[in-house]
């Protein structure tokens, strides 16, 4: 599915990822930790083609598929999502109007009945209030809310590489359970991946990854499977891998 190769990355002249590999299979879950720094958001929107990070060197590919000059755009009409840190506010946009828009120009042929239909049918699935549908995109929701709104898109877009960016941010132990709970069924379904951002474990105990990597100065430093996890939060990065801060 998604696999990377020898990736060097650069802001403004500053080398931000150098030597980075990752492959994620279909329908697996890896987890990418890592210190304050170390370039987890950088991987993102880089995989996401924000144009501020220059790919110098190395391979992404999606699907065998070549992305590395591709646009955000035709990245996630591929199927790629990324669920932000902080999903930022559109006021004056609905997700209705914002997800239609989406759908029209994946070219689905379906019509603004069948949309309404599918559009309540996910949000009662998720346990979502249907009046989220109307709202401005994440305009005065809660961390939660976001979290729960980017969850609908998702059902919605149908995605098949999820990128979660600090999944845990924003959420308390019940608002992390069903969003946990919202993906797994997603995944089931639908057969995705999911390249999961974390600082906790408590995540892992709802997702069995079937991968953990550390990642330090912009490239990975270890991997290995959930033990991996409990035991860098146990002693620490510092502590684990002489990483200095
Ligand atoms: P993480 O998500 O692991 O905390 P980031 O990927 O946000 O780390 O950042 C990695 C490093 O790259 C940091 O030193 C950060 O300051 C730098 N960086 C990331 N994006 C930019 C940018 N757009 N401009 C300048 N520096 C950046
Ligand atoms: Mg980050």
């Amino acid at each position: 599915m998604l696999k990377i190769k020898n990736l060097k990355v650069e802001v403004d002249d500053k080398v931000i990822i150098d030597g980075l590999d990752l492959e994620i299979p279909k329908n697996e879950i890896h987890v990418l930790m890592g210190p304050n720094g170390a370039g987890k958001s950088s991987i993102c929107r880089t995989i996401l083609k924000d144009p501020r990070y220059r790919i110098t060197r190395g391979e992404i590919t999606f699907n065998k598929e070549d992305i590395k000059d591709y646009t955000t755009n035709e990245v996630a009409k591929m199927g790629i999502f990324l669920l932000m840190q902080n999903p930022v506010d559109i006021p004056g946009v609905t997700n209705a109007e914002m997800l239609r828009t989406a759908l029209v120009e994946r070219g689905v042929k379906e019509s603004i009945f069948e949309f309404n239909k599918r559009l309540t049918e996910s949000c009662a699935n998720l346990g979502i209030d249907k009046d989220f549908i109307h709202r401005n995109i994440n305009e005065y929701m809660s961390g939660g809310e976001r979290k729960k709104n980017e969850l609908l898109q998702i059902n919605v877009l149908k995605p098949s590489f999820i990128i979660l960016d600090e999944l845990d941010s924003g959420l308390d132990v019940d608002g992390l359970k069903s969003l946990s709970n919202g993906l797994l069924a997603y995944k089931e379904k639908m057969k995705a991946s999911f390249l999961i951002i974390t600082h906790h474990t408590n995540i892992l105990e709802y997702l069995h990854p079937d991968k953990v990597y550390i990642l330090n100065g912009g490239k990975i430093v270890a991997t290995g499977n959930e033990k991996l996890a409990y035991s860098v939060e146990k002693i620490g990065y510092k502590g684990a891998f002489s990483i200095s801060e």
